[in-house]
């Protein structure tokens, strides 16, 4: 069963071949077991688990299912989760419990799904190994010396292990996608707008995203019809039918030897260029291959401004951090300094003794960006160079109807590697962070193994509101392939 896919799991259930509890006691057993050495978890509620399967088997047994009732999963600490504690892997939330749920929290709720804790993450979303997390770093499922990637971290590690079935996660830069490339696991980010922001904590409003993890492109898709749709109480939230992610995957090709007939994938000069790892670069080569025996076929396409992607999203990122950040003052959330003289004194303890460096560096960042005489030269030239990358997508989206390449420049590197060099940290998103920019949603896949057995990402990024093509694409894949079948030792 710990390697069940979902829809295994709701046949199970519905069969009564077992319960909620029992299903959510195998999962939990086997955190005890494995988390220690992986860090995953920030939160495990063993209580609240359990009430909730009860809930869920007394709802089969009446009848009353929904697609994930009695499933467990888990979500990304940077979710407000009532009665759970929420720190956004941060010591300034370490003592926050949240007295509501975020929207996609509630809907997986709504949904049936059995929360069984709360995910590592790097603190407040910043980051792209996990190392920046106040709880300690979270290892790689496939070699614990390694890093997962982040800053989603933990919910992928999670899942690659099969701690549990699915989880939630979130994508400014690429929060969801390189950590699903790092641990093997798949991962998608919707289009801006598509999953309510409410009760998320707050990193770079324009870009924040939440997406979600699990082992295949079809539990995905079950997971992302769960989270997605219209939300009054986001105001970026977009007023569109809620849609059914999982019919796109269920349709019967007319050559079901070559299903992908048809579809155009665009390949841009730009994700293959130096940088690319050349195990990573051949793991997706070697998949390119069966997208095209699978009846796809590749176009070169441009995406001339990219390489400005990195330095647009550390101007704008940071600019909305140092802003979204300013909440926490020691007064209405979280850690307040013990001795401190006047107000002032007060915000600037509890700020310094409650942010770890990196959430520092960015409010610094954020703030010299937005100040007088620097807005013009950064701030908004960064805004300029957002709308020319969305262009650019924009003009290769008329020559192709997905774009394929590598999710993240190498494999999962060693802990440590890259903790005092940030400019080596932000070129990890190199691949992704385009996406947010643009606002469009972006898939990971497991697409083969590179140099140290370590799994490689192939990313697919769609046009606005091409979720479902997003999924079926990687569905077929998944369907002639077993990349995303294989898991490390520990997860034996
Ligand atoms: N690595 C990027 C950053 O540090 C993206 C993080 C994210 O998507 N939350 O900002």
């Amino acid at each position: 069963m710990i390697h069940a896919s979902l829809t295994e799991l709701r046949a199970a259930l519905d069969a009564g071949k077992l319960s909620s509890v029992e299903l959510a006691t195998l999962f939990l057993d086997r955190i005890d077991r494995l988390d220690s050495g992986l860090n995953a978890f920030i939160t495990v509620n063993r209580d609240q688990a359990l009430a909730a399967a009860r809930t869920a088997d007394a709802d089969i047994a009446a009848g009353r299912v929904g697609r994930l009732t009695g499933i467990p999963i888990a979500h990304k600490d940077v979710f407000c989760t009532e009665g759970m504690l929420t720190t956004c892997g941060s010591k300034m939330l370490s003592n926050f419990v949240s007295p509501y749920d975020a929207h996609v929290v509630s809907l997986l709720k709504q949904a049936g799904a059995v929360t069984l804790g709360k995910t590592n993450m790097d603190e407040f979303a910043m980051g792209s190994s996990n190392e920046n997390s106040h709880y300690g770093p979270t290892r790689n499922p496939w070699n614990t010396g390694r890093v997962p990637g982040g800053s989603s971290g933990g919910s992928a590690a999670a899942v690659a292990a099969r701690l549990v079935p699915a989880a939630t996660g979130t994508d400014t830069g690429g929060s969801v996608r390189q950590p699903a490339a790092l641990t093997g696991v798949t991962g998608i980010k919707p289009t801006y707008g598509v999953a309510s922001r409410y009760g998320m904590i707050a990193y770079a409003s324009s870009f924040d995203q939440a997406g979600v993890f699990g082992a295949s492109s079809e539990d995905c898709a079950l997971m992302l019809s769960a989270i997605a749709g219209f939300d009054p109480r986001d105001s970026t939230s977009l007023e569109r039918p809620a849609e059914d992610y999982t019919q796109a995957l269920r349709t019967t090709a007319a050559d079901p030897a070559r299903p992908l007939t048809g579809l155009r994938i665009g390949l841009p000069e730009e994700f293959f260029g130096d940088g690319l790892a050349e195990d990573v670069r051949a793991a997706i080569e070697a998949a390119l291959v069966t997208y095209r025996e699978l009846g796809a076929t590749t176009v070169p396409v441009k995406l001339p401004n990219a390489r400005l992607a990195i330095p647009a999203y550390y101007v704008l990122a940071p600019a909305e951090a140092s802003s979204n950040l300013s909440r926490f003052d020691g007064v209405r959330y979280g850690h307040r300094a013990a001795d401190y003289g006047d107000l002032d004194d007060m915000y600037r303890k509890s700020r310094a003794e409650g942010f770890g460096a990196e959430v520092k560096r960015r409010i610094l960042v954020g703030t010299y960006v937005l100040s007088h005489g620097y807005y013009d030269a950064y701030y908004l030239q960064a805004q300029k160079l957002r709308r020319l990358i969305a262009e650019d997508f924009r003009a290769a989206f008329a020559q192709c109807d997905v774009i394929a390449g590598p999710t993240s420049p190498t494999t999962a590197w060693a802990i440590g590697a890259k903790t005092d060099d940030p400019v080596q940290m932000y070129l990890m998103d190199i691949y992704t962070i385009a996406v947010n920019l643009a606002g469009l949603p972006g898939l990971s896949h497991p697409a083969g193994f590179g140099a140290d057995a370590l799994p490689v990402g192939l990313q697919l990024i769609g046009n606005y509101f091409d979720e479902s093509r997003l999924l079926a694409t990687a569905h077929r894949f998944q369907q002639a392939t077993d990349w995303h079948q294989r898991r490390p030792a520990l997860a034996a």
